[in-house]
């Protein structure tokens, strides 16, 4: 069997793993980059909705190449069709850009590719390879060819349906109540607004919520996500996006270009994310934002802490768990406390009724709120409501 020596292999060229490959390669580090599919960023598994401020944090200056449309800001629509629209002064940093996402991550992979990571493409990672009863490179399948690719570190980046770090002993299983299975449509000839994006919530989506986000002139992201413990049978999604789309007239009678269908967590990460010479990262580690299921920029965070703890620790030479804390630090110091409090209310308002979540949005509508984001939207709530997030308030 054919076998390959480098620093770093990283599985998969998604968001995290290509942001990992980029900073590890500008650190020096010997990386490879493995991709499955025949074409980075397709198909499309993505609402492609992002806020626009974090793209600083990771270095990332917006391309028009890549964005589909710059949003005015965003609609919230209650169950009985309460609106509340949020401009852009006050969506801070929830509402930003729809991707065109298949460019999206081609670029950040041009990136790595220029910052010296080699990129495998259709080269599946099957299997880890244990040395010592430590993580010491993956088996993967290249083409038909199957070889080895020994590593001094393995980077596990490959999405929500992540098998490394499972394959390395680490436990990523998922209550069925913290994960959304979502259904979208490519929708064209279709008549909503093309400045704002728009939540719909309510059992119209029993646990998550409804939405459109507009990619241009009659052009939407139609979709939704249902609550796994919510969907009695597999085509639920299905039959509420159907119900959704023919009760409204600016969808009625739009064209279907795209059918995308998969799955987000909605935990709070999972409780470790390395192990002897193993990181993981992104969708892997259940790093997506409970509320809004957006994962792009946490993907995107968590790639490029590793790739920098990555090129630290060759500089020591290394790649232990004990090593890989800072990185532990890193992404749990900017992410967790988001992602626990998230989920937390998650779990509350997956709960609440219609009529509840009308009263929410009334009240939100006649607040003076500056800022839009969860965090301020449930302080409102707990100024209004303090019994539903009496769980949770130490976060907010
Ligand atoms: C329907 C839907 C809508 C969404 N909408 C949004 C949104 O609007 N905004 C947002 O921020 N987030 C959204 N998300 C979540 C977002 O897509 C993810 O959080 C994001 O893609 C995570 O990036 P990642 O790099 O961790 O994983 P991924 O983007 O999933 O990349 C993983 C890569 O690994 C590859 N791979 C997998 N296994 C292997 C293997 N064995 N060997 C080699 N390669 C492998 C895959 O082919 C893939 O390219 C949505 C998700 C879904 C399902």
């Amino acid at each position: 069997m054919e076998t390959h020596e480098c620093d770093v292999v990283v599985v998969g060229a998604g968001p995290g793993g290509s942001m990992a490959a980029k900073y590890a390669a500008l650190g020096g580090l010997d990386v490879i980059l493995l991709e499955k599919r025949a074409e980075i960023g397709s198909p499309l598994r993505c609402a492609e909705g992002v806020s626009k401020k974090w793209l600083e944090e990771i270095d990332v200056a917006p391309d028009p190449a890549w964005i589909s449309a710059d949003m005015d800001g965003a609609i919230i629509v209650s169950p009985s069709g309460h609106t509340f629209k949020l401009d852009e002064s006050h969506a801070g940093n929830e509402v930003g850009y729809v991707l065109e996402r298949h460019l999206f991550d081609k670029a950040l992979a041009e990136q790595a590719g220029k910052a010296g990571a080699r990129i495998w493409m259709r080269t599946a990672a099957i299997g880890v390879i244990f040395e010592d009863g430590k993580v010491a490179g993956v088996r993967a399948n290249r083409m038909g060819d199957e070889l080895e690719i020994r590593a001094k570190c393995v980077v596990a980046a490959d999405g929500f349906e992540s098998q490394v770090a499972r394959w390395a002993g680490i436990d990523t299983s998922l209550d069925l109540k913290d994960m959304d299975t979502c259904l979208q449509y490519r929708m064209a000839n279709i008549d909503v607004d093309p400045n704002y994006c728009e939540f719909v919530l309510g059992s119209a989506a029993p646990g998550g919520y409804l939405w459109i986000f507009p990619k241009g002139e009659g052009k939407a992201n139609v979709g939704i996500g249902v609550q796994g413990t919510k969907c009695k049978l597999g085509a639920d999604p299905k039959h509420y996006l159907d119900k959704f789309i023919a009760a409204d007239p600016r969808l009625s009678k739009g064209t279907v270009l795209e059918i995308v269908g998969g799955g987000v967590s909605t935990c709070p990460g999972i409780d470790e994310a390395v192990a002897d010479n193993l990181v993981i990262v992104g969708d892997a580690a259940r790093m997506i934002d409970p509320i809004t299921g957006g994962g792009i920029c946490h993907a995107c965070r968590a790639g490029m802490y590793a790739g920098k703890v990555l090129s630290e620790c060759a500089k020591k030479g290394d790649f232990s768990k004990e090593a890989l804390q800072d990185y532990e630090e890193m992404w749990r110091d900017r992410m967790e406390d988001k992602l626990y409090r998230n989920w937390m209310a998650k779990e509350k308002f997956a709960e609440l009724s219609d009529e509840t979540l009308d009263k929410l949005v009334l009240a939100i509508k006649d607040s003076d709120i500056e800022e839009v984001n969860v965090y301020n939207l449930l302080k409102v709530i707990k100024e209004r409501y303090p019994e539903l997030i009496e769980e949770f308030e130490s976060f907010i």
